[in-house]
C-alpha cells in the first residue's frame, strides 16, 4: 500500500446546503462552489467511486418555511427538495470545470434536466468512475437529506458515509457555545443516539447502523480534510461500531 491508497472504495459524501455558500449564508456563492469541487476532485484522484448527496439549507428547510409562510410541511418538503436539486446542478458544472464525469440523478423525476435516481443505472455510473450527484432527497417529505446519504450508502454498498459540516467533528456539547466542547474521534452508533448527539437524524443513524456503514463527520471548511479522511488518517470524528 502506497501513501495515496484510499480506506475506503466507494463512498457517499454528504455535504449540506451551507457547503454552497459558506456558514450562515443563503443561495450559491462561486467561491463555496469551486472550494467544494476542489475537495471532490482531490477525493476522486484517488480513484475511489463517490456519489454526493446535496442538501438544500442554504435555500430552505421545510421545516421553518411551512411555519413562516403558512404552507403545509409535506409541501415545503417539496420546495426544500427541488431547493437540493439547484445545488446539485452547480456541483455539477463546478464539478465538470474541474474536468470531471458527472451525473445527476434526482429521486424526483425532471427529465429534462437530469435522469431519475435508479439504483441499478447509479451503480454503474460509480463502477465507471463518474461522480454521481444525489438530488432531492428521498424523493419522499418528512425526512432530510441525511437520511437519504444514509439509505443510499446501504442500498449502494458503500464502504463508508463522509459527512461534510462547518465543524470538526462529532463534540460533547455544542463547540459554538461552548469553548471547552470535547471532540470525540471515534463513538458508537449508540452512544449517538443515546447521548442525543447532533450528528444526523436518529433514523439515518438507525440505518448505518443496521447495514454497518462507517459515518466519518469532518470539517468542509478545512482544506485537504476530505482527501484525509479518505486516506483513512485520523481526522474529524468516526462514528460505528456497536
Ligand atoms: N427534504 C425532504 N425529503 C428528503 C430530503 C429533503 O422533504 O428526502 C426537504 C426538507 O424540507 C429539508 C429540505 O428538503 O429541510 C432540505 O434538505 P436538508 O434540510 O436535509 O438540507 P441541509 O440541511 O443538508 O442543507
Amino acid at each position: 500500500m502506497n501513501e495515496n491508497t484510499p480506506r475506503y472504495g466507494r463512498i457517499i459524501l454528504k455535504i449540506s446546503g451551507e457547503g454552497f455558500c459558506g456558514p450562515g449564508g443563503f443561495g450559491i456563492e462561486r467561491e463555496a462552489l469551486d472550494r467544494v469541487a476542489g475537495e471532490v476532485l482531490g477525493v476522486t484522484e484517488l480513484g475511489v467511486q463517490l456519489a454526493i448527496v446535496v442538501g438544500g439549507g442554504n435555500f430552505l428547510r421545510g421545516a421553518n418555511f411551512a411555519g413562516e409562510l403558512g404552507i403545509e410541511l409535506p409541501t415545503a418538503d417539496y420546495m426544500g427538495m427541488l431547493a437540493t436539486v439547484l445545488n446539485a446542478l452547480a456541483l455539477q458544472e463546478a464539478l465538470e470545470r474541474q474536468g470531471l464525469t458527472t451525473r445527476v440523478q434526482s429521486a424526483l423525476e425532471i427529465s429534462r434536466v437530469c435522469e431519475p435516481f435508479i439504483r441499478r443505472r447509479c451503480d454503474r455510473h460509480l463502477q465507471k468512475n463518474r461522480v454521481v450527484i444525489l438530488a432531492a432527497g428521498t424523493g419522499n417529505p418528512h425526512v432530510t437529506t441525511d437520511s437519504c446519504a444514509a439509505l443510499r450508502a446501504a442500498e449502494l454498498n458503500a464502504d463508508a458515509l463522509l459527512k461534510a459540516t462547518k465543524v470538526d467533528g462529532v463534540y460533547d456539547s455544542d463547540p459554538a457555545k461552548n469553548p471547552d466542547a470535547r471532540l470525540y474521534k471515534r463513538i458508537t452508533y449508540n452512544q449517538v443516539i443515546d447521548g442525543r448527539l447532533r450528528v444526523m437524524d436518529v433514523s439515518a443513524i438507525d440505518v448505518c447502523q443496521q447495514h454497518n456503514v462507517p459515518i466519518i463527520v469532518f470539517n468542509l471548511f478545512t482544506p485537504g480534510a476530505m482527501r484525509r479522511v479518505v486516506l483513512g488518517e485520523p481526522i474529524g470524528t468516526h462514528v460505528g461500531g456497536q
